[in-house]
């Protein structure tokens, strides 16, 4: 399962920082996680809740930022809110778009104790 192992990729930045700091556990994580990044809620958060039994982040609170997508077209510039991927310019129809925003897959904070 595809959540399953980004939870497992966040788990271990996670207990890397927090060993780094000495930390016997970690109160709260905040995550960012983009409109664009593919990644199905539902599934995560099942993923996660299997996930970080007996780690330092069982009793964690997890806050999740959700991204909304933006892209930029390389043809006529518009700047748009992007729901997903692949989709043309909403001004000019071209397909050539930048992302700008909407992709994040990342741990943002971490308070641990
Ligand atoms: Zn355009």
């Amino acid at each position: 399962m595809h959540e399953l192992s980004i939870v497992m990729s966040i788990l271990d930045i996670a207990e890397k920082e927090s060993a780094k700091n000495k930390a016997v556990q970690i109160d709260e994580i905040e995550l960012e996680i983009g409109e664009l990044s593919g990644v199905d809620m539902p599934a995560f958060d099942f993923a996660w809740q299997q996930a970080v039994k007996a780690t330092r982040l069982e009793a964690a609170v997890k806050t999740v930022n959700h991204i909304p997508g933006e892209g930029l077209c390389m043809n006529c510039e518009a700047v748009f809110p992007m729901h997903q991927l692949y989709k043309p310019c909403p001004v000019c129809g071209d397909h050539f778009i930048t992302i700008l925003k909407g992709k994040e897959l990342r741990v943002k904070s971490l308070v641990i104790n």
